[in-house]
């Protein structure tokens, strides 16, 4: 499977897909609440399909409904039943259910088989409508769905997903590593290599900070208080976007250069109280989540060792273990065997063994670890 997205010319035509999306967000709705119903009067799950041929009679009697055809219901549906066998799976690990959202804040509608036709160069038929996008590159594959996202900035995007599989790309190195992350370095890799956070982290910051104060000087709901929440929407926005491509090429590379990688497991209320501070916008977390992805593509391993193992006070030569260590000391020196060395880089050398050890490498279910015996 392959994903696509690309962005839509602006345009005036572009006013009747955020009314389709807007008249998706008020079928969503309307089904949440008829689950809800449901669920209070008969304590079961409505049944998805009755549910499907109840809308399709309210449509028929609704003209702003009838903007969103039966595949985009059927989605809908599909979609609320699947946060449901979630929920109902997994709630003792603190999923919510699916909840009521805001018009404004439905962001998309999702068309399978049919409802869109491609012309041809930068052109495309979405419900029986012309619209261009910018066609950065070409379509791989069968197209399987296509969804039509808008942003908070208004803009519209389709995202296409096709069958297309890359051949694995994954170089086979052998090599495995450990990582420790850091507030000023990134991240400290077990060989010494350090990965410095952008400038840009800290300019944004400083952007967003700025925007939000812009923001909250205003009167609510006034013409300049709209303004400046467009302001700080595009900044979020170009923040986000940015990072999300620095960690793009930071997965990359790192997936490129070994086989396994190995973190300690984020503890994030942890880090906060040991930091001081919101962390939330160093996005660990995210940086994380975009690796496994680029990892499971090319055949490598993400592997996450025990929170509670104390990586920063362990002496990597020689097992010390040195309660005092504080958030300011960088340097780890050894009140047993003497030997100094830079803080986090004892911890990612400790997450790298602990790692390799619980992996037990050479037994492990996934296909890299055959590459890796054999290797
Ligand atoms: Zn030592």
């Amino acid at each position: 499977m392959k994903t696509y997205k690309f962005k839509l010319y602006e345009s005036r035509k572009n006013r009747y897909l955020k009314r389709v999306i807007n008249a998706s967000a008020s079928i969503y709705n309307h089904c949440i609440a008829l689950f809800k119903r449901y669920y209070r009067m008969f304590k079961k799950h409505l049944n998805h399909f009755r549910l499907m041929k109840h809308i399709a009679k309210l449509r028929n009697r609704n003209n702003y409904w009838k903007l969103v055809g039966s595949q985009v219901v059927q989605d809908i549906i599909q979609r609320i039943k699947k946060a449901y066998d979630l929920f109902f799976n997994h709630h003792k690990r603190g999923v919510r259910p699916p909840g009521f959202k805001k018009v404004k804040k439905y962001k998309s509608f999702t068309l399978k088989q049919a409802g869109y036709k491609f012309l041809g160069g930068n052109r495309i038929k979405i419900i029986g409508r012309l619209f261009k996008f910018a066609k950065s590159r070409e379509i791989q594959g069968k197209i399987k769905t296509l969804t039509v996202k808008r942003n908070y900035l208004g803009e519209l995007f389709i995202q296409i997903v096709t069958d297309y599989t890359e051949e694995s790309c994954g170089v086979v190195t052998g090599k495995i590593a450990g990582f420790d992350f850091g507030l000023k370095t990134f991240l400290t890799v077990d060989d010494g290599t350090e990965i410095q956070s952008p400038l840009f982290f800290n300019q944004s910051r400083n952007k967003l900070k700025y925007a939000n104060r812009n923001l909250s000087r205003k009167e609510k709901n006034s013409r300049n208080w709209y303004k400046a929440k467009y302001a700080l929407n595009r900044v979020d926005e170009a923040t986000t976007n940015k990072r999300k491509d620095w960690f793009g090429k930071l997965a990359n590379d790192l997936t490129n250069k070994y086989d396994v990688l190995i973190f300690e497991t984020l503890n994030l209320a942890a880090m906060k109280r040991l930091w001081g501070r919101k962390i939330s916008d160093l996005a660990f977390r995210t940086f994380l989540n975009i690796l496994e992805v680029v990892a499971s593509k090319k055949g490598k391993i993400v592997h996450y060792i025990d929170k509670f193992f104390p990586s920063s006070r362990i002496c990597f030569h020689c097992g010390y273990k040195n309660q005092e260590l504080e958030l300011k000391d960088r340097f780890w020196d050894c009140p047993n065997c003497k030997k100094s060395i830079q803080r986090d880089l004892n911890a990612a050398r400790n997450i790298k063994r602990v790692g390799a050890s619980t992996l037990r490498l050479e037994d492990v279910r996934l296909p890299m670890g055959a590459i890796l015996a054999r290797a």
